[in-house]
């Protein structure tokens, strides 16, 4: 099963390659947007790129290849269908050949070979990643199901930022926000097993071109695994220097929390008078819950119920690889007010909304909460059942 983890790593730096090489060349990118249709309801400025669906596509062609039968339970947000400027519907696939990708692609791109060219080369480009130290894994591939976001934070990407700058550390916003997210799930149980974010943009070099850097973790059975440990990362300032308080409340002040820009102003209001240890705003799901990852901040919090399973399935098995998790909030809150302390029951990746139809069939409709120390955990949630939501 390490043989996974290196494929899923592999696809992750293939697609952040993609990424990247689509956004160095302006012409090449403008060409690409495509607006996305109005079923993302809440994120008002978010597009289709084709770098997007090509993505996508290149995880499901190389993990099909090595594990064939999983290229059928991979699931993401994105249609592999594209329209060029003519109108004509395309579907975009990765080819057995560079060359054969390249003309369908140049279809795309309403004959742009140099373009298409290009983009086929990163497609095939071969990716060597060095040994990542896993472990020894047994679970049978037919039990794992795979969500992948090819460009999580769309609207940064298109935006293309590179200027901006972070407070401690965390980017509100900029080309720093996006990341490919990969998440295997076990399709019985819904819990997230494997999981890779890789942030394509991560820094910039003297020469003004991009590095990326990628981070990956398993949680199955009693293997808990991740590439955290061997990162120069600043170390978590969460549970050596914020040792547990009993009092939710007293342990409330002391977290430090990133919010979505999108959270609503009483949440907002609620977290900057009471945690005096910081509260950032920052784009992208999967970045923020990088944040946590990273022990950049305890929490992410999240009430609304716009993020999906190809937003959290990566993020969360990496965050329980740590010892933390990725709960539903609202269902949290239910149970703490019910008397029921014991259960705080995690995102789960198996099971549709009911009565819910296209995308929204996968929303964490609850909302979401990404922390590393369950003392955390209890502190929000305490904190929470003072406003109503
Ligand atoms: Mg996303």
């Amino acid at each position: 099963m390490s043989e996974l983890m290196v494929a899923l790593v592999q696809a992750s730096e293939k697609a952040a390659n993609i990424a990247r090489s689509c956004r160095q060349e302006e012409t090449l990118f403008s060409l690409l947007i495509e607006e996305k249709k109005n079923d993302n309801r809440k994120v008002s400025a978010d597009f289709k790129t084709l770098a997007d669906v090509l993505v996508q596509e290149v995880i499901k062609h190389d993990i099909g290849k090595r594990f064939p039968g999983l290229e059928n339970n991979i699931f993401g947000e994105e249609t592999n269908e594209f329209m060029n400027g003519l109108g004509e519907r395309i579907q975009v696939v990765v080819c057995e050949r560079e060359e054969d990708t390249a003309r369908l692609l140049s279809k795309v791109l309403d004959g742009n070979m140099q373009a298409a060219e290009a983009l086929a080369s990163a497609a095939h480009q071969d990716i060597i990643i060095p040994n990542l130290h896993t472990g020894s894994i047994h679970i049978p591939i037919h039990d794992l199901g795979v969500w992948v976001d090819p460009i999580d934070s769309t609207f940064q990407y298109i935006k293309g930022m590179s200027n901006c700058v972070p407070e401690d550390s965390i980017y509100s916003r900029g080309l720093q926000c996006v990341t490919v997210l990969i998440g295997v799930y076990d399709l019985q149980t819904g819990e997230p097993v494997m999981g890779v974010i890789n942030q394509p943009f991560a820094v910039m070099d003297d020469s003004k071109r991009w590095r990326g850097r990628f981070f990956w973790g398993i949680s199955a059975g009693p293997l808990s695994v991740n590439s955290l440990s061997s990162t120069t990362e600043p170390l978590s300032r969460g549970d050596s220097q914020n040792p547990v308080d009993p009092n939710p409340e007293v342990r409330a002040a002391k977290l430090s929390a990133v919010l979505s820009t999108r959270e609503v102003k009483r949440v907002r209001a609620l977290f900057q008078d009471c945690c005096e240890r910081g509260v950032y705003y920052a784009s992208g799901a999967g970045y923020k819950a990088l944040c946590v990852i990273l022990g950049l901040v305890d929490v992410y919090v999240f009430t609304e119920d716009s993020t999906y399973k190809w937003d959290s399935c990566g993020p969360h098995a990496i965050l329980r690889s740590l010892g933390g998790d990725m709960a539903d909030l609202k269902e949290c809150l239910k149970r703490k007010q019910a008397g029921r302390p014991n259960e705080r029951p995690e995102l789960l990746y198996n099971t549709p909304v009911a009565e819910a139809s296209g995308t929204e069939k996968w929303a964490n409709r609850g909302g979401l909460i990404a922390y590393r120390s369950k003392a955390d955990l209890e502190a929000v949630l305490q904190l929470l059942t003072t406003i109503e939501l």
